[in-house]
């Protein structure tokens, strides 16, 4: 069995950062990812905006608007260490090798070599990892975490052929990112499915505000065209109407003229705008038949008009046909400020992570959290790790452990299930009736799961369930919350109500899961 001071579950750019502050601090340190480190992560598909506070944007400016966007429900300590450590954020890329260019809000990555900035981050920060001495487990997933006295001791694990094999460590830090990829229409990585938020909560771990889940609104739907979103910034005079020609914006979101900084600041409204023309069967698209600029557009400059460029596209051929799509998750797990979960020895960071966001994340904020919380938990992490006697060590017995043979077949059957039931029911317009409609569905599922004989099946469903608790736990964290708030709103309760300032806590108890609602003050 292999044993590390510090076992990281996730290579995004959470994962990333922790495992060089722990591997720096002098642990012994080991990545897992289900795709190459770096790869099959949000991180790598990102526009490469990072905000922090700068000469432009003072940090209590930022502080008060990453609160005001996600409408007063975050968790202010995370909040405050966001924006104080945010200051590191440019340091750190450049000791990495990254380049990157000074805005105004932070900082964008630079797109040299390619359209994904992300991918190039990734790369880079893998050759540092493994120059650090950090052993990466490429093509692995993460089933479960393992416990002794209610303390994670360790991980098990598979490798790229379905061999089991578990991995002890002092530490563990849950870097797996969100959970978006559980919605039919979504723009992250498929293995991004909340992997971490339901081992989190077997473990005894507690999640919360799973009901905010945030959209992206420009998410291509032309028949031609990659499901790709388009990222700000957007070429001026650039509008989103519908297929009568109005301007969608105007309507729902006045106060903001300039789409780039809408789709930034406002994303929720704009989703809700584009959500509601289309619930009155009324398509909508990106039209840019009086955008400006067009013919100074490179690579770098802006990404999405030369994505839209390289696909063909011409401002004369008028409109694109957009829809939002699933984006980020702004529930997951509960941790204090050194990223420590309820359960000892178990640390999260990153999208995993619930309550920094609130009801809505503000653009650009979520990778800077992923380096200033990685790096939290790697220092945290190996601090106690190398604080501990012993090697670590676990009870599993090695020959417990079996192949995993996925019936892949079947398992994308029920995915795509899945993935209907989250765009009808949790999606940006939700009700009582279509939330209650989704839980029935997810009983079906989960008896049809747990009761079928396919002897293939059997090693998947751990995978299957450990979706189910996560959409279980989103579906009835917003079926609890009778109001409208950020990115969730209702139907049947659209305004904001102030009894509703707090978080919907979750947890496990056997394997039920136990809400609860925790109220919090406003700031003044
Ligand atoms: C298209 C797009 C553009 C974005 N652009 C921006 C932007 O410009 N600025 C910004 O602030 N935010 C942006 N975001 C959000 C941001 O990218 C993510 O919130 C952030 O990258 C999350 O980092 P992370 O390390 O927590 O998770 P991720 O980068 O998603 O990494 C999660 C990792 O966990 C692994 N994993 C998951 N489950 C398991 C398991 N069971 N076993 C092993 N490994 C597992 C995955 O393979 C992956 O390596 C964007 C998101 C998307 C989808």
């Amino acid at each position: 069995m292999e044993r590390f001071d510090v076992c990281i579950v996730g290579s995004g750019l959470a994962g990333m950062s922790g495992a060089y502050e722990a591997a720096r601090a002098g642990a012994s340190v080991c990545l897992m990812g289900k795709g190459g480190v770096g790869k099959a992560s949000a991180t790598s598909m990102s526009a490469g905006i990072f905000t922090h506070p700068t000469e432009g944007l003072r940090e209590e400016e930022l502080f008060k608007a990453t609160i005001d966007i996600g409408r007063n429900v975050n968790d202010e300590r995370l909040v405050r260490i966001l924006v104080t450590n945010g200051r590191t954020v440019p340091e750190f890329l450049s000791e990495v090798g990254i380049t990157y260019e000074t805005k105004p809000s932070g900082i964008t990555l630079r797109r040299q070599r390619l359209m994904f900035p992300g991918v190039e981050l990734a790369q880079l920060m893998r050759k540092v990892l493994a120059d650090l001495g950090v052993v990466l487990f490429e093509r692995c997933v993460t089933e479960s975490l393992i416990l002794e006295r209610k303390r994670c001791i360790g991980t098990l694990n598979f490798d790229k052929n379905g061999n089991a094999f578990p991995i002890a460590s002092h530490s563990t830090i849950l870097a797996t990112g969100g959970f978006c990829a559980v919605f039919g229409d979504h723009d992250n990585p498929s293995g991004l499915v909340g992997d971490g938020i339901a081992m989190g909560l077997r473990a005894g771990a507690l999640a919360r505000d799973l009901e905010f889940v945030q959209f992206f609104p420009i998410g291509m739907k032309q028949e031609g065209f990659p499901p790709f979103v388009l990222f700000p910034p957007y070429a001026n005079g650039a509008r989103i109407v519908n297929e009568k020609g109005d301007d969608v914006l105007r309507k729902r979101v006045p106060e903001e003229t300039d789409l780039t900084r809408a789709v930034l600041l406002q994303r929720d409204k704009v989703c809700q705008a584009i959500a509601f023309e289309e619930d009155r069967g009324r398509k909508c698209y990106l039209d840019l038949s009086n955008a400006t600029g067009w013919d100074k557009i490179d690579m770098e400059t802006l990404n999405s008009m030369y994505q839209l460029k390289t696909y063909g596209f011409s401002p004369s051929d008028g409109k694109v046909r957009i829809r939002p799509t699933a984006h980020h998750s702004m529930g997951g797990l509960v941790i204090d400020e050194c990223c420590q979960t309820e359960v000892i020895g178990l640390y999260a960071a990153g999208e995993v992570v619930g309550g920094l966001h609130g009801a809505n994340r503000r653009g650009g904020n979520a990778l800077t959290e992923a380096v200033v919380f990685g790096r939290i938990a790697g220092r945290i992490a190996a601090e106690r790790a190398m604080g501990r006697q012993g090697t670590p060590s676990t009870r599993l017995l090695d020959d417990e452990l079996t192949m995993k043979e996925t019936d892949t077949t079947h398992l994308s059957k029920m995915r795509k299930a899945i993935g209907e039931v989250c765009t009808k029911s949790l999606g940006i317009v939700r009700s009582r009736e279509g939330l209650v409609n989704g839980l029935e569905w997810v009983n079906r599922l989960r008896q049809e799961a747990r009761s079928t004989s396919e002897v293939s099946m059997e090693d998947g469903k751990k995978d299957i369930e450990n979706i189910l608790v996560v959409v279980e736990g989103a579906l009835n964290s917003a079926l609890l919350r009778q109001e409208s708030r950020g990115s969730h709103f209702r139907r049947d309760f659209p305004v904001e109500d102030e009894r509703w300032l707090g978080h919907v806590e979750v947890s496990m108890s056997e394997s039920d899961l136990i809400y609860s609602f925790v109220s919090k003050k406003k700031l003044t």
